[in-house]
């Protein structure tokens, strides 16, 4: 496909004044009837749409590197946009209840059926006009299965916990995920219309986590209410919306829009829909979009009202027709309004991922630290630490904690009681910086666990022997590892 300048310019919503000035600062002196290369094309996407780095030309190899860097917007380009808040809590306290309250509360003047289709995510508008985008998918699988591909959508997390159950097994997953994460976690006391609500004693609970109340010196937001009841609402409301005043988020929507599929099937009638949340810029009904493997003109965009929209911006979510197959929840989307450059590019994403997927099995080893270290790129060292008793953990925690290897982070990301499950292997991917280790101490994991580390490409380390743990990670760092079958 061939383009003019003047084509061009109104493909990707620019004037030909801009693009010839461009040119002209390159020293070229054209006129709105030339024809485009197709080097030039994507120079121009990229100056325009992406604020790729400008001693770079765009190829198959590196544009995905370009969607994963982060631009830098001027700061009078940047404007406010609706913070992004997942809930995560233990199963049975209320997760669910809570986002069709929220959904239920919140009826837009003028949206009278109000939220009629799940698309993935919600929006919804405060009396003053406030916005808030509420991920649809409760619990933390959803959040690290994102987090593990490299897209973090959350600004936000409300950690639920039922006021009558306290802190269960997936409270601390919670929050292990969302200090992992590092978001701001608001905790919100549910079910406190119930005999036996006990809310101070949750708050105490949480103290063990770091997750400290502001009466008790902390500076985690605690709301308490009843999801189920519609108590507390407002609350969690206003202060989700205080600590995204805190927070400033802001993105510049005057741009080609990025963002992230939140959820992805197949419609017999419509062909592939993709639920998409829009990061940054502003996404229109006429771009077509890269995402992951697949690419693809917009044909249909709608929001959560049912509603056709015909644009979106930062932190909007919207459902969008036109993909040539289905996306993968997680997958990253980027405009390309050029079709021959986003099949290309769609083509060259698929055999990435095929040979990622191949190589998957030497990410994280062990005997793979001392390289890591020497070559300077390894800055910390992530572990997971299961044991059989308290005592073990608490031990275990202790010597690690004193091991010192020159330039390295050691972080125990989590440290419990239990043997090691695939909840663990899910947080062990989520790690993108570093090296990850799950450790074993008197516990096994069952083959279903072996295969999902082995597939995830997470080493797991079993022993029984305090010292041997240590002694492992130091000879490991000195490059000094005995081979171990
Ligand atoms: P999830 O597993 O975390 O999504 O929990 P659900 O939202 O499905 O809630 C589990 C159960 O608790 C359901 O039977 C809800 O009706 C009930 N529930 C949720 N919130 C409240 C509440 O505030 N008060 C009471 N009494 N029950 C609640």
């Amino acid at each position: 496909e061939t383009l003019s300048i003047a084509d061009f310019a109104s493909q990707i919503g620019k004037s030909v004044g801009e693009i010839l000035k461009y040119f002209f600062a390159q020293g070229l002196m054209l006129n709105q009837n030339v024809v485009l290369s197709e080097e030039q094309m994507a120079q121009l996407a990229f100056e325009f749409g992406f604020d790729f780095r400008k001693e770079e030309t765009l190829t198959k190899e590196n544009f995905f590197e370009a969607l994963d860097a982060t631009e830098e917007d001027k700061p009078e380009d940047l404007e406010h946009r609706a913070p992004i808040v997942t809930i995560m809590g233990h199963v049975d306290h209320g997760k669910t209840t809570l986002l069709d309250s929220i959904k239920n509360t919140n009826v837009v003047d003028g949206e009278a059926g109000g939220i009629t289709q799940a698309i993935g995510a919600y929006q919804v508008t405060n009396k003053d006009g406030k916005k808030i985008t509420f991920i649809d998918t409760p619990g933390h699988e959803a959040f690290s299965e994102m987090r593990s591909r490299g897209a973090n959508v959350t600004d936000i997390v409300i950690l639920i916990v039922a006021a009558d159950d306290g802190v269960m097994p997936q409270t601390e997953e919670a929050i292990d995920h969302a200090k992992l994460a590092n978001v701001p976690i608001i905790v919100f006391i549910n079910k406190c219309d119930k005999p036996g609500a006990d809310p101070e004693r949750v708050k105490t609970e949480l103290m063990k986590y770091e997750i400290v109340a502001e009466e008790y010196g902390g500076d985690i937001p605690f709301v308490q209410g009843s999801a189920k009841q519609k108590l507390g609402l407002d609350q969690l409301e206003e202060t989700i919306l205080l600590i995204a005043e805190m927070h400033d988020y802001k993105a510049n929507p005057n741009k080609l829009a990025k963002g992230v599929v939140l959820e992805a099937h197949l419609d017999k009638a419509k062909g592939p829909v993709a639920s998409i949340l829009v990061k940054e810029g502003t996404l229109d009904i006429r771009d077509m979009i890269i995402a992951g493997t697949t690419y693809g003109n917009i044909k249909h965009m709608e929001d959560e009202y049912n509603k056709k929209v015909l644009k979106a911006g930062p932190s909007k979510p919207v459902v969008i027709y036109g993909l040539n197959v289905v996306p993968s929840a997680g997958d990253k989307f980027i405009v390309m309004n050029d079709e021959k450059m986003a099949r290309t590019i769609a083509q060259a994403q698929a055999e990435k991922k095929l040979a990622a997927e191949r190589n998957s099995n030497q990410v994280f080893s062990l005997d793979s630290i001392k390289k890591h270290i020497d070559d300077g790129e390894l800055k910390a060292i992530n572990l997971i630490v299961k044991a059989d008793t308290q005592g073990s953990v608490e031990a275990l925690k202790g010597s690690l904690s004193k091991i010192d290897i020159t330039g390295v982070k050691l972080n125990i990301i989590r440290a419990s009681v239990g043997t090691i499950t695939l909840s663990d292997v899910t947080l062990a991917s989520t790690v993108t910086d570093g090296i990850v280790l799950i450790y074993g101490f008197n516990v096994r994991p069952d083959a279903a666990v072996r295969k999902k580390a082995e597939e995830e490409g997470i080493e797991i380390r079993l022993h029984n022997i305090i010292y041997k743990v240590i002694e492992e990670l130091e000879d490991a760092a000195k490059g000094m590892l005995d081979p171990v079958f």
